[in-house]
């Protein structure tokens, strides 16, 4: 059994969020105070989630991102991962971090196949880190950035460009893989910021960071995309590391999109846009077997959005987002 989406695309890859809990505030993220995390209850427990990722291991999902909130905030998450290294079917588990505390479990990581990992630092400046993330973590992401160098494992780097906040962090971002072998990833900023706080129009959107960049590494090259790519890519002649950039807002990357996301809470969402199809969560505790749960899943990826403007457009009530991003998964 394959899932195959209302416009053709194959769908094999699974964003499962594990909690909304982090022990950052990146203000594009969550907002400063007032944070109503879920009750723990409400969060899908690990058995659920291995149920779950069992069952869409055998509709054709190959790849599996673990991402929140901050996974590593979440107490027993080795053993959730080790558990889930041993899932048949699912080739690949990658985990996006903020890397606070993720240093001491690179070599268990590593151990467990985890090949690739999304670290999140949109600046190179501790006192600009303090800022943006409300939070004096500066050292330890740094230490889990050599810790997973030194192991082999790949590493992006995901930062967010912010307008009037890290525009002067793009330069030094991209020396970063002059020496060291990182993909540096720059994402347009978007609306997920759990203040319900938009900005009329995006000001560095994927063309301002290329152009930005361009004019200070005149030699940067295209480089191809790899496929279901989300980034575009380039290299910079001499450079160990290669450079990304993420249309997030600007969603180009919508036709070739092969991922859908299961929030902590359990909704499932068939695009990062839309404000949740079905909940697997309460679907379980209602009794549903896992073939209702591979129906259910089937049909909302038969009514599945063409792409990100869409799928917002057809929010409920029309409202737009406010989610923040770490009750989704980015
Ligand atoms: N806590 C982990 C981390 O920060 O890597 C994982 C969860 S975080 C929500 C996943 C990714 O979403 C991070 O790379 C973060 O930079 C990105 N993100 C969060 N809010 C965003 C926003 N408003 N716009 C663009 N990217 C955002
Ligand atoms: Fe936490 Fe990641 Fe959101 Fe930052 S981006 S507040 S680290 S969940």
């Amino acid at each position: 059994m394959r899932i195959t989406d209302n416009h053709g695309r194959l769908i094999n890859y699974l964003r499962l969020a594990v909690t909304d809990r982090c022990n950052l505030r990146c203000f594009y993220c969550m907002p400063e105070e007032g944070i109503k995390y879920a009750p723990r209850k409400d969060l899908l427990s690990y058995e659920e989630m291995l149920r779950l990722i069992h069952l869409v291991a055998g509709m054709g999902i190959e790849k599996v991102r673990i991402t929140g909130g901050e996974p590593f905030v979440r107490r027993d998450m080795m053993d959730f991962l080790r558990a889930l290294s041993r899932v048949e079917g699912i080739r690949q588990v990658n985990i996006t971090t903020n890397g606070t505390v993720t240093a001491p479990l690179i070599p268990e990581l590593k151990q467990l196949g985890i090949k690739s990992v999304n670290l999140s630092l949109d600046t190179l400046d501790r006192q600009r880190f303090f800022e943006i993330t409300r939070r004096d973590e500066f050292d330890n992401v740094m230490q889990t950035l050599d810790g997973l160098l030194a192991y082999g494992i790949s590493t992006k780097i995901n930062a967010v460009v912010m307008d009037g906040k890290n525009i002067d962090d793009i330069v030094p971002m991209v020396e970063l893989a002059r020496e060291k072998a990182v993909d540096v990833r720059f994402i347009e900023e978007m609306p997920f910021n759990g203040e319900g706080s938009h900005y009329a129009r995006l000001n560095w959107d994927h063309r301002a960071i290329l152009e930005l960049i361009r004019r200070h590494f005149p030699t940067i090259e295209k480089i191809p995309d790899p496929p279901f790519s989300t980034s575009y890519n380039y290299q910079i002649p001499g450079f160990k590391g290669t450079v990304g950039i993420i249309a997030a807002y600007s969603r180009t990357f919508c036709g070739t999109c092969n991922r859908i996301r299961v929030t902590p809470q359990g909704m499932l969402k068939t695009c990062l846009y839309d404000d949740g199809i079905f909940n697997f969560r309460d679907l379980m505790r209602a009794g549903a077997t896992d073939e209702q749960l591979q129906h259910a899943l089937l049909q909302a990826t038969h009514s599945r959005a063409k792409d990100g403007w869409e799928a917002e457009r057809n929010r409920n009530f029309g409202l737009p987002v406010t989610e923040s991003m770490s009750t989704i998964g980015g």
